[in-house]
């Protein structure tokens, strides 16, 4: 797919960033390049449209980007998976660890019914611990985690297509 290049062209590497040995991935730039960023929805969509999708996760803060636009489009809802404390009504909690140290997410638990059929949207996957600990928040709150879809995927990830059992989507490798 000749779309892919055109959106791994558009993803910038900032060396060092936020901390000295990272080659941290820019996808402001991705978003800001119009057709780079409806490339990326379009592959998204067309995959999704027809396979009974009713909830998009977006998980804080740049799934937040990508997974409203393919949430419209499928005519599923959006949900927010967030950092603690900024849900202001019942949550369901998940940790998972960091590099150095621990981080949560928290979901609406009335956002999500039973039997629900789900799909999770971040930007980038390394390890997979955030995608691992979005994937145990919406089966608690009893949906079905149909897969797991970024846009950047580390190559040991990419390659292997699944995380946690659920079948994973990585559209391109890091810069
Ligand atoms: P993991 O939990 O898979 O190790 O890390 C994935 C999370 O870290 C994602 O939520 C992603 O947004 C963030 N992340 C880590 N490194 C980068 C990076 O270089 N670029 C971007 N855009 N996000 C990153």
């Amino acid at each position: 797919d000749p779309r892919l290049k055109a959106i791994s062209d558009a993803i910038s590497v900032v060396p060092n960033f936020p901390k000295p040995g990272i080659m941290f991935q820019d996808i402001t730039t991705l978003v800001s390049n119009h057709k780079a960023f409806k490339h990326t929805v379009d592959i998204f969509v067309d995959r999704y449209r027809d396979m009974g999708i009713s909830i998009v996760a977006g998980v804080e803060a740049r799934g937040f980007i990508f997974a409203p636009p393919i949430a419209l489009a499928i005519g599923a809802k959006f949900v927010p998976l967030r950092k603690p404390g900024k849900l202001p009504g019942e949550v369901i909690s998940e940790a998972y660890e960091l590099e150095y140290g621990n981080d949560c997410l928290e979901m609406h638990k009335c956002a999500v019914e039973k039997g629900e059929r789900a799909l999770v949207i971040d930007d980038l996957v390394a390890t997979g611990g955030t995608l691992s600990a979005a994937i145990r928040l919406l089966e608690r709150g009893g949906a079905e985690v149909v897969e797991c879809a970024c846009v950047i995927g580390v190559p040991e990830i990419k390659e292997r297509r699944m995380l946690d059992g659920k079948p994973l989507y990585v559209l391109v490798e890091p810069r």
